[in-house]
């Protein structure tokens, strides 16, 4: 090339760069932590990024032709990007279905700043574990910056299910769902205009694939709720064959199932990931608000960290409901930076704190559907509100004991906030994650343990381990520079000076909410 052509190209490299805001950075002198299979390792040294990859890690400075950016990274910690990998993206987090109808526009501020929340608190990779919603995922994919997102396309579910119950879809328009065909319970009857081969584990999982779900979601739940049972569970022979068919295509089952009778039925089918935590005892009403990890509790916990199942805990499910009645959260200064103002100021009001509501009114519900477990609930209380004040302080014990007995056994916990469930306010996009990581430590489990859970541990369960979860060449640059180090500390999650998405450089502040 001439002179002048090469001049001319390399101002075409340096425009295109610039376009796609994508430089090559060469980050110095930082302590890189970053964990595999075995260990979590911390050392100082040289990280290049070129493009959306990571293409250099060592203690030595590279040797480079190309131009390329430095950063100095004293004092400074390169970790992962964080992976939750329990959200509900379709879900809003503080408004119901009535608040949606009245206040569109504020629905709209929510979804807007939605993917800038998940990043501001480091979360750079989303699974969306059911809601699937193909629209909403799209539509986050098309605003400029947003975390990498997958999901488990459809959740499976057998006729007449928990989730069909409690939604109360009508009985016709649940014929119409793409369910999957129990053939061990007979005590469902279908119509004629059913075609049964549309229905089975391999149509199911082949489904999932075609909506590139990288895991499948179904849920157990039994009277450990203090429901009577009025919903099918699937049977241990369907679930076993829907795991295995899973397992020929290589994507983990997740079984939602908060109880000891689940997550016994879990070992049993050989599911690869709990999406929950075992805070419901069980289903014998003498259980209902006993606070001690029993012997077959012990077994089953022991078992799923033998076993290297991924374990979601999802503290957050359980507390953000504890929170609800809680006085001060909604007060709590960080949600300044993951909900928009005029959002955050509705939830606050009156109307904005129906959830209070809808706890203290489980009371009734309670006496109609399941008296006996309502006197159990309600023990030596007469004021509802100290029943429930009661019942969550035994509900987070029961789940405190669950993570330190796991971590005990080193189980391999996958990071899964569950943000948010039941729409509940109190479960905030990305700042909620960082919630769970500080309920995990609480509870005990070590800051190397959590690390792994919310990087490798995620990606390695959804077999993302290529591109995610670890600072090695070839895995995508989707990192994040912190103030502090994590293994220290874990209030270093909530001190990120930077987070890098895609190759992509942004300083913290330009994610939050309050940035108009
Ligand atoms: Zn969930």
């Amino acid at each position: 090339m001439t002179k002048i052509a090469t001049l001319l190209f390399s101002l075409l490299c340096i425009y295109v760069q610039a376009q796609s805001n994508q430089k090559n950075i060469l980050f110095e002198n930082i302590t890189i932590i970053s964990a595999n299979g075995e260990s979590v390792k911390s050392q100082l040294g040289y990280v290049l990024i070129e493009g959306e990859k990571i293409t250099y890690v060592g203690a030595e400075k590279p040797e480079l032709s190309d131009a390329y950016e430095e950063w100095d990274g004293t004092g400074k910690f390169l970790i992962p990007g964080l992976i939750d990998s329990h959200v509900h993206l379709a879900n809003t987090a503080g408004f119901n279905g009535q608040l949606k109808k009245k206040y569109p526009e504020l629905v709209d501020a929510y979804f807007e700043q939605l993917p800038r929340s998940y990043l501001y608190h480091g979360f750079t990779t989303l699974i969306d574990v059911n809601n699937y919603a193909p629209g909403r995922i799209n539509k986050i994919n098309q605003s400029p910056l947003h975390p990498d997102i997958y999901t488990c396309g459809n959740q499976v579910q057998v006729m007449d299910d928990f989730m069909m119950e409690m939604e109360e879809y009508p009985q016709a328009e649940r014929y119409q769902f793409h369910f999957l065909h129990d053939t061990y319970n007979k005590k469902i009857v279908f119509p004629d205009s059913i075609n049964f081969a549309e229905h089975t584990p391999e149509k199911i999982i082949s489904e999932i694939k075609r909506q590139n779900g990288v895991g499948v979601k179904i849920a157990y739940e039994d009277e450990a709720t203090g429901m009577r049972v009025s919903w099918a569970q699937p049977s241990k022979e369907i679930m076993t064959a829907l795991v295995l068919e899973a397992q020929k295509q290589q994507i983990p089952v997740l079984l939602h199932a908060p109880s000891l009778e689940g997550h016994q039925f879990g070992l049993q089918t050989g599911v690869q990931i709990f999406a929950h935590g075992l805070w419901n005892w069980s289903g014998d009403p003498k259980e209902f608000l006993n606070p001690i990890l029993g012997e077959a509790h012990k077994k089953a916990l022991r078992q799923i960290a033998q076993n290297k199942l991924g374990y979601q805990l999802t503290f957050r499910a359980l507390l953000g409901e504890r929170d609800l009645i809680s006085p001060s959260f909604s007060t709590d200064k960080n949600l300044d930076h993951v909900y928009p103002k005029a959002y955050l100021a509705l939830l606050r009001t009156e109307e904005g704190q129906w959830g209070k509501k809808k706890i203290y009114g489980r009371t009734e519900f309670l006496k109609k559907t399941n008296p006996t477990f309502y006197q159990a609930l309600q023990g030596e209380y007469t004021n509802n509100e100290d029943v429930w004040e009661n019942a969550f302080k035994i509900y987070s014990h029961r789940i405190n004991t669950t993570a330190r007995f796991l971590a005990e056994y080193d189980a391999n916990f996958i990071l899964g906030s569950d943000t948010p469930a039941m729409n509940m306010f109190t479960n905030p996009p990305g700042y909620n994650g960082f919630l769970e990581m500080k309920h995990m430590f609480e509870a005990g489990i070590s800051l190397d343990a959590i690390f792994k859970a919310a990087t490798f541990n995620n990606a390695k369960a959804f077999h993302l381990e290529a591109l995610y979860g670890k600072i090695e060449r070839g895995n995508i640059a989707n990192l994040l520079i912190l103030n502090s180090n994590p293994l220290e500390t874990i209030e270093a999650y909530n001190s990120i000076e930077k987070i890098i998405i895609n190759g992509e450089i942004i300083n913290r502040d330009q994610l939050s909410a309050l940035k108009e």
